[in-house]
């Protein structure tokens, strides 16, 4: 048992005692009850009332976890949090959550809902089993088939789909031209289509002008992806819009000058564009004044900013991200043949990437992530998204990796879970009934298997090892004797159950249906090539 749940059981005993209630707790912090003999949910079956009992609770909003408490779901919302009245009437199915805890469910603010890969399909499903896996209970999608997507978005939303909730932010509005007659009639156009916003690509300042002007004038939110253009963070602030995706503008706008292009740079060539991104934030004419003050501007302006750190880096380290332990199962043939370095495949651009280039990036990402902690400290609002599919990023897997590197920017792993939660609600407009645990909000909520304040890795869909002492997990610092028989590596971790609008799914369910499914497409492949 990890420390501090051991602290919050002594002191529960302690409150208990003073509060001279007759419940008995025992060593373990369970309180004997009705509730006991109740079966577990079924996966993916709604439940009237369904108990979470014995859990430690992260709530979101980056205050420090509480428990161990009971919560109760009731018609998809939060009905309860604390402890269960002895009268209480028998819940549905219980979850036991002694040892784990409980979080929201996460709010993924970039993703695209995929089927295909370079044209192969790829089934839909495993995308979304794998990102309810890493507990993402929403999605913002920025860029898929629209008329897909509106269709999986009623899917899910009526829960027919196995998926997150989803938000689709099209581009669909620009499909007529720049001119401002063409732009704004799309906005409205998209709008009474029903996109819940707008993805901007980087754009000339007039066409910006009228795209936001307008997506006001409708009450949409905006996302951008500035790349190098004429516009940057800068007037993408200035002209009101929602939220910067990845890095582009944001140094763009701080640099005296230009970049540094060297003649031969094109920018339709991968192998180009994706080397040069990674030295933006190191150019020599970086004014670092400057910076602070565009993300001033920011701030000011309320404008977000979803970084997307995990999709950039295999730039850094590319024959890590080429050899993760969980493609062995997970990896659908699709993606693996995508990701195989191509110049006309979007992010496919490792064809003889050099140890220059990484460390380059390597050292672009520092400048970059003290560029996020000072946004975060002057009142930013930061969000998770991981823009997965591309460039060695898996769906989940990239969201978790998302907050690992979060972790390295210098963010508390409380504020780190607040980005993934409460900041992604914001950003969405939906804080009033996502991201956190309280009552009266929507059922998002996460059951782990550890601690993801110990250690991010608890929520990867892959598990991760940990340290056991006589087959109990241990906090790996605890000092044992180099020879101690009893200490074992074990692998533990996961989230347990992804429970979206009350709903609980159960997350090796998930991933044993993502398995099958690879195994099927990799039987079929093999069939083909033995043809
Ligand atoms: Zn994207």
């Amino acid at each position: 048992m990890h420390r501090a749940m051991m602290a919050s059981f002594k002191w529960l005993i302690v409150l208990v005692g003073a509060l001279a209630v007759a419940a008995s707790v025992t060593a373990s912090g369970q309180r004997p009850s009705a509730s006991a003999q109740v079966a577990a949910p079924a996966h993916a079956k709604a439940v009237k009332r369904l108990l979470i009992r014995n859990a430690m609770v992260i709530y979101g909003n980056a205050k420090p976890a509480f428990g161990p408490v009971d919560i109760l779901v009731q018609d998809g919302l939060i009905a309860r949090v604390g402890r269960t009245p002895a009268n209480d009437p028998p819940p549905d199915a219980v979850i036991d959550a002694t040892g784990k805890y409980v979080m929201p469910g996460i709010v993924n603010t970039h993703i695209h809902l995929q089927d295909e890969r370079g044209g192969v399909p790829q089934p839909f499903q495993y995308e979304m089993n794998l990102y309810l896996a890493a507990g993402a209970t929403t999605v913002r999608d920025v860029g898929s088939d629209f008329a897909k997507a509106t269709t999986r978005r009623a899917a899910s939303a009526a829960h027919e789909l196995v998926a997150p909730r989803i938000l689709i932010y099209t581009s669909g509005w620009r499909s007529k031209g720049d001119s401002p007659q063409a732009v704004r009639e799309g906005v409205r156009r998209v709008k009474a289509d029903g996109a819940d916003g707008l993805k901007l690509f980087g754009m000339d300042r007039d066409v910006l002008e009228n795209v936001l002007d307008e997506a006001h004038k409708q009450g949409m939110r905006t996302a951008i992806h500035m790349a190098v253009e004429e516009t940057t963070a800068k007037d993408f602030a200035e002209l009101g819009g929602t939220s910067i995706e990845h890095f582009y503008g944001v140094a763009d706008a701080a640099l005296d000058g230009i970049q540094n292009f060297p003649p031969a740079h094109n920018a339709n060539n991968e192998v180009h564009r994706f080397g040069r991104a990674g030295e933006l934030y190191i150019q020599g004419n970086l004014n670092r004044q400057k910076l602070s003050a565009v993300l001033d501007l920011m701030v000011q302006k309320s404008v977000s900013w979803c970084p997307t750190l995990s999709i950039y880096v295999a730039g850094r380290d590319v024959i890590r991200e080429q050899n993760l332990p969980w493609y062995k199962d997970y990896l659908h043939p699709t993606m693996e043949e995508y990701w195989k370095p191509d110049l006309q495949r979007h992010g496919s651009f490792f064809l003889g990437w050099t140890s220059t280039q990484e460390v380059r990036w390597k050292k672009d990402y520092q400048v970059w992530m003290d560029a996020l902690r000072e946004f975060a400290l002057k009142g930013g609002n930061i969000t998770v998204g991981d823009d997965a599919g591309f460039i060695y990023s898996l769906y989940g897997f990239g969201q978790i990796h998302e907050l690992e590197l979060m972790e390295e920017a210098g963010f508390h792993l409380l504020e780190v879970i607040k980005h993934a939660t409460v900041n992604g609600a914001k950003l969405i407009g939906m804080e009033d009934r996502l991201g956190r645990v309280r009552v009266g909000y929507t059922a998002d909520l996460l059951v782990v298997n550890g601690n993801p304040l110990e250690n991010l890795r608890v929520l990867n869909p892959y598990g991760t090892d940990i340290l056991t002492y006589s087959g109990k997990p241990i906090d790996n610092y605890t000092n044992i004797a180099p020879n101690d028989p009893n200490t074992k590596v074990a692998h533990g971790g996961g989230i347990e159950w992804t429970i979206k609008d009350g709903i609980p799914y159960h997350v090796p369910a998930l991933m044993k249906e993502v398995k099958d499914m690879v195994a099927k497409a990799r039987a079929e492949r093999a069939k083909k090539g033995a043809n």
